[in-house]
């Protein structure tokens, strides 16, 4: 994918500070934080938004689910403080899938409580997107 910023990073042709990466996925520090920790979990591969997960990239997304208890464990933060999502069509600031790890919630400012505000038309949590992917499955199948 051309002029995609996360797959330069994730290529290490941009910089960035890189929390942990494997095979499937990478964690960045997220260079505008919304609290005192703030993680991007991307898939390797240019997907473009949550919206756009395809049956073939379901395990990919598990992955990048099952990542966030990685970084939790990693960096000894508290689940119960910490807020995950995706963005949701077309409120995305960068066109490749990526999962927000903000942590503690109780450090986010109102601007950022509401930019990252959990089950909005715009801010996904991790359980509604699943539900998204399973409906999504159903239908094409
Ligand atoms: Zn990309
Ligand atoms: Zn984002």
């Amino acid at each position: 994918m051309d002029n995609c910023i996360f797959c330069d990073i994730i290529s290490n042709k941009a910089p960035s500070e890189k929390i942990y990466e494997d095979d499937h996925v990478t964690c960045i520090k997220d260079t505008n934080p919304a609290s005192t920790h703030h993680y991007l979990i991307l898939p390797n591969k240019h997907i473009r938004n949550a919206k756009e997960i395809k049956p073939e990239d379901v395990e990919l997304y598990d992955r990048i689910v099952a990542t966030v208890d990685i970084i939790l464990e990693k960096l000894g933060l508290d689940a119960a403080a910490t807020r995950t999502g995706f963005h949701w069509p077309p409120f995305n600031t960068v066109h490749h899938l990526h999962l927000h790890v903000i942590s503690p919630i109780s450090n986010m400012n109102l601007v950022k409580r509401l930019m990252f505000a959990p089950n909005t038309y715009w801010f996904v949590s991790v359980r509604m997107t699943t539900a998204f992917k399973l409906t999504y499955l159903f239908i094409h199948s």
